[in-house]
């Protein structure tokens, strides 16, 4: 059943086959990714700090990473730039609190591919992620 041109459609996804790996260090934060994304079926895989993302990035097959700029022990830059060395064509999505000008142009920098602005909203969130996932 085609969806097109259905209102809000990028909502209903079916990610089955995908791994999204999502970096975030804060709880409250992880509880909505963690509300959004169960229902695509993807397969969630968790990182607190950019050093864990690394590793984890390392050992798995990833599709997608969500990655929050505010990290503790490696920051999200840093992170991008070490997952974008290993593997430049995943997709990395970074979410950040701080609105600073110049901020999305470091994280485009930094590797990113593209950026979202806490709070995420969830029509965004899907939308974007719709882009990366269902190329
Ligand atoms: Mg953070």
């Amino acid at each position: 059943m085609s969806t097109s041109g259905t209102v809000n459609s990028s909502l209903v996804q079916e990610w089955g086959e995908k791994v999204i790996l999502v970096v975030e260090d804060v709880d409250t934060n992880k509880i909505f990714f963690d509300a959004a994304l169960r229902k695509t079926k993807a397969t969630i895989l968790w990182a607190k700090d950019g050093q864990e993302a690394v590793e984890m990035f390392k050992s798995n097959r990833i599709d997608l990473v969500l990655m929050d700029l505010q990290l503790p022990i490696m920051d999200g830059y840093a992170a991008t730039r070490e997952i974008k060395a290993i593997n430049d064509t995943i997709p990395v999505i970074a979410q950040t609190a701080h609105v600073m000008s110049g901020e999305r142009e470091k994280c485009l920098e930094a590797g990113c591919d593209d950026y979202l602005a806490k709070p995420i909203r969830l029509q965004i969130l899907m939308d974007t992620l719709s882009k990366y996932l269902n190329s």
